[in-house]
């Protein structure tokens, strides 16, 4: 599946907040939200200064794209997640949520495994996580309640899952998994609620932007 393979600060400035694309690097100063807090680009700077008020298409864009960008989904596949979270019952944009919190990249990152969502999927990527104790390789696969989603045996003994066993206590698991820290594996308990998905998202503007 493709991906954006780009600079990544740059998105964060576009959308002219933080995105946490990069781990520890976003708490530091070094993050260029901070250091450069005005849109990328040639006029950027000079841009931001003249923009008088935001149309209603522009503040939906931007709630799609910044969605986009924090789960690190490509434009086809978010509509397809937009079509399917519409066909489901109850709240299109909760629907929609509750999809991208279900992906595997994402649930590895909310357990703590990796630092970001993009070092989530490469980890997946380089099939160091199982899911139902199968070895997979695919970030967007969609885990259900009941499923376990573990760190391969092989893997476990690498430099990198040592270290983070013993720096795990510090990390918060969201309510909707659990994570055994000795092993490095986890369970999915249940779909997110709204209030479990901490992301300063207005998914009500994305339901507009595609109702257009
Ligand atoms: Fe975004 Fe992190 Fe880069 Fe800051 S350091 S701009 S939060 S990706």
């Amino acid at each position: 599946m493709a991906r954006y393979t780009g600079p990544v600060c740059r998105l964060c400035r576009r959308e002219g907040e933080k995105l946490f694309l990069k781990g520890s690097r976003c708490l530091t100063p070094k993050c260029s939200v901070e250091r450069r807090g005005y849109p990328p680009g040639q006029h950027g700077r000079e841009n931001q200064f003249r923009r008088g008020r935001a149309s209603d298409y522009l503040l939906q864009l931007r709630e799609k794209q910044k969605a986009r960008r924090v789960y690190g989904v490509m434009e086809r596949q978010f509509n397809r997640y937009f079509e399917r979270a519409s066909r489901q019952k109850g709240l299109t944009g909760y629907n929609l949520l509750a999809t991208l919190e279900r992906r595997l990249d994402n649930v590895v990152y909310r357990m703590g495994l990796a630092d970001s969502r993009p070092q989530a999927r490469q980890l997946v990527q380089h099939g160091h996580i199982m899911l139902n104790n199968r070895k997979t390789n695919i970030p967007s696969a969609l885990v259900a309640p009941g499923d376990v989603v573990s760190v391969r045996p092989q893997s476990n003994r690498l430099t990198y899952f040592k270290d983070l066993r013993q720096n795990l206590d510090d990390r918060r698991v969201p309510r909707w998994l659990t994570l055994e820290t000795t092993n490095l594996s986890g369970r999915v308990l249940h779909v997110p609620a709204r209030e479990d998905i901490d992301i300063s998202l207005n998914e009500q503007l994305i339901v507009e932007y595609y109702s257009r």
